[in-house]
């Protein structure tokens, strides 16, 4: 035996999930019928088992794709896979399902999920049922023509049915017509199908249902097909279900369906044999009985599926042929997997992270972290040294000789320990750890948002989480670890000649970036005024408006200090620059307060650069009271190179050690098979490639076992021939 039609079962179902095309279709048995004829009885009957649906509402609402394997007997009870099962291949989370209950109650709620507006799909259920007990056939169950059109089956649901079983009587399939025996052939809806597309009759099979419901010698009149002649011909059966429908099913619920088969094959005997012998006997040329009905399926399918074979092998070699030319076009014949397309995604990720990672050498973190201590300096001296309206009169009493220099000295002195203490303490740890951390974060999250991983959001966002985590798990520690490091600066600071120096001429820097930035924002306003007339016009009136605002409030507080009434708003008092208030737009006045300030800022910096650059600031650090810009600027030298090293040690180094460790094993090693594959697909390109690449791949095993068929049946056919 050459199991010709057991291997092309095999070989079609690798087909049919590489596609659907009608050239790559192997023959299957299509079963089409009545409603009511009896179609459920008869393949129940041949499964040897009630796992279809019942019911009175058209249970049968999509193709049930059915592939009957037959099992060897002895091999099953030796091991532990069961002896009969069924397998719902698109659903592979229901694995073996030993009990037909299970598969009948899981029919039917995929039947029932088609929405009532659809009532019929063909969207197939595929369906293998490995039994001992079973031929190997592939057979294809279809709704049942209805004949009457009611309340809840409309009319065009007819037409629907009769579309659907169109689509799969179609060649190369055998067809499989149920008619009643006491229902005139002439009006079987499945023969007038079958008669459409197969007018011959040489594919298909006629099965007469109910044959106890006739006269046997009539009977025997339908099955011999005298009258509607069928090349394959007809037989007939009497497969009623056992009486387990309506009440007693419902009690059964989801109790075991029972064996069929003996049931059927005890009526069969008693009806086709005994007396009925002279009607039914071997002689008679009638084909009866649901066994012979399985073999007569068996043979047909047989000489079908080995006709098609020369067919089918061309069509198949003209897909791989094309598929092979796809892949050598578009891919160079470079294979790839799920698994390396991860790996090499992990290794460009850890690449370009190590790339980035050149931005936080020593010196790059040194010099953020000094351009924002700098910041800090600037602020600290503005809000102590510049805004204090002290600084101008104790010069002015220096001057008059009413302070000695010695109180001045302990003044400036005083003035300039608080501003370094300011500086040491304003949360230098936090504030350096928290930048470079920050900075670490964007890197993180730019990597993990850009190409490939614009296709795995998933995948993105574990990368980013875990970053963060470490980010935030390593920053307490190492802000408190910078603290501590500089906390001796926190009481004194020492300076020498050449750090003097330095720190100097860098705050003389700062001093003329600052100013051109101050020049830079009064142009500004200039050439929006107009010229420099125009701006020292306004700035003078903006001036004397605040004075006159200064002296109002102060007015108006010596008036409600001593009970007098207050002066009203609104009310234009005497001395207000009213005349000028004309002249200029509320958007000017704001411009004009704006380059005030500015003005006066600018006057102080070029004084203190001054300062900075002259004799007495450059003869050391014991003129760092009169030059606090430049001590504060040593401090902060100090400060970003403790920091650095420090943040160095407990946040980079640790974070560039866990990170690439981290993604080995939140992703390359925590994620299965599945969701690797999942991962790879989600790349439409890489999707393109594993798809062809595996539609190749099948193809190709298809052929191999194709021309494995075709040598044997040469060789079966060679035999035969010289024996
Ligand atoms: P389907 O709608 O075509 O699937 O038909 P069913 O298999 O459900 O059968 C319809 C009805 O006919 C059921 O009540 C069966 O019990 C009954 N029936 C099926 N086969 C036979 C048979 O050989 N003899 C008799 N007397 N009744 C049968």
């Amino acid at each position: 035996l050459l199991q010709l039609t057991r291997k092309l079962i095999e070989i079609r179902s690798v087909l049919l999930s590489v596609d659907q095309s009608e050239a790559l279709q192997l023959p299957s048995i299509v079963v089409i019928g009545s409603q009511s004829s009896g179609k459920s009885s008869v393949l129940e009957a041949i499964v040897g088992h009630e796992f279809l649906p019942k019911g009175d509402n058209m249970v049968t609402r999509r193709p049930i794709e059915l592939t009957l394997i037959n099992t060897p007997p002895n091999a099953a009870s030796s091991s532990s896979t069961p002896a009969e099962y069924g397998v719902f291949p698109n659903m592979p989370g229901m694995g073996k399902i030993t009990s037909f209950a299970t598969i009948q109650k899981t029919l039917t709620d995929l039947n029932l999920s088609v929405p009532p507006e659809l009532a019929v799909s063909d969207d197939p259920i595929h369906l293998q049922i490995h039994s001992p007990h079973v031929p190997d056939l592939t057979l294809i169950d279809l709704p049942g023509y209805i004949q009457i059109s009611s309340m809840d089956q409309p009319e065009e649901l007819k037409d629907k049915i009769s579309g659907l079983c169109d689509k799969y009587i179609r060649e190369p399939n055998i067809i499989l017509a149920v008619c009643a025996a006491d229902v005139d052939l002439a009006n079987s809806p499945a023969l007038r199908a079958s008669r459409r597309v197969d007018p011959l009759g040489t594919r298909t099979i006629g099965v007469v249902t109910k044959m106890d419901l006739v006269k046997p010698e009539h009977g025997a009149t339908i099955v011999r097909g005298e009258r509607y002649p069928l090349h394959l011909g007809y037989v007939g059966v009497v497969c009623k279900a056992p009486p387990t429908t309506g009440v007693f099913r419902s009690i059964r619920g989801d109790k075991e369906t029972p064996n069929v088969t003996g049931a059927v094959l005890r009526r069969e005997e008693e009806f086709f044999g005994g007396e009925n012998a002279k009607y039914f006997g071997r002689d008679k040329k009638a084909m009866v009985g649901t066994d012979t009905l399985r073999r007569r399926l068996m043979d047909v399918l047989e000489t079908s599926m080995s006709s098609s074979l020369h067919g089918i092998t061309n069509a198949v070699q003209l897909e791989l042929e094309e598929a092979s030319y796809q892949f050598k076009v578009q891919y160079n014949d470079r294979r790839i997997t799920s698994e390396s397309y991860m790996a090499e995604t992990i290794d460009a990720l850890k690449a370009r992270f190590k790339e980035y990672t050149a931005q936080f050498t020593k010196p790059a973190v040194r010099s953020k972290l000094k351009d924002m201590l700098d910041e800090k300096v600037m602020n600290i001296m503005e809000r102590l040294y510049w805004d204090d309206p002290r600084t101008l009169e104790l010069a002015k009493l220096a001057e008059d000789k009413k302070l000695t220099s010695e109180e001045l000295d302990t003044y400036w002195k005083y003035k300039l320990e608080t501003a370094s203490s300011l500086l040491t303490k304003s949360g230098v740890g936090r504030d350096s750890t928290g930048l470079v951390a920050e900075g670490l974060r964007q890197l993180i999250d730019s990597i993990a948002t850009g190409e490939p991983f614009t296709f795995h959001p998933s995948v993105s966002e574990r990368i980013t989480e875990f970053s963060h985590a470490i980010l935030r798990e390593r920053m307490g520690l190492t802000a408190d670890q910078v603290e501590n490091c500089i906390k001796p600066y926190k009481y004194e600071v020492e300076v020498d000649d050449r750090e003097w120096n330095i720190g100097r001429e860098r705050s003389e820097l700062k001093f003329t970036q600052e100013i051109k930035r101050c020049d830079d924002k009064l142009n500004d306003i200039k050439n929006k005024l107009g010229g420099s007339r125009k701006l020292n016009s306004l700035i003078r009136h903006v001036g004397e408006l605040e004075k006159w605002e200064d002296d109002r409030k102060k007015r108006r507080f010596s008036a409600g200090a001593v009970g007098g009434t207050e002066v009203e708003d609104g009310v234009l008092e005497e001395g207000a620059p009213v005349l000028d208030a004309y002249k200029y737009s509320p958007a000017q006045i704001i411009d004009g307060r704006h380059a005030l300030l500015l003005s006066n800022r600018l006057n102080l910096l070029k004084i203190r650069q001054q300062a900075l650059k002259s004799r007495r600031c450059k003869l050391g650090p014991d003129q760092s009271a009169f030059c606090p810009e430049a001590f504060l600027a040593v401090v902060a030298d100090k400060l970003a190179y403790t920091s650095t090293m420090f943040i160095n040690i407990e946040l980079l180094e640790q974070f560039f050690y866990q990170l690439p460790r981290e993604i080995d094993s939140r992703i390359l090693y925590d994620l299965d098979r599945d969701e690797i594959a999942k991962f790879a697909r989600e790349n439409p390109k890489i999707k393109q490639h594993l798809d062809l690449q595996e539609r190749k791949d099948k193809l190709e095993s298809v052929m191999r076992s194709l021309q494995s068929l075709v040598n044997l049946q040469k060789d079966a056919k060679g035999t035969s021939t010289t024996s």
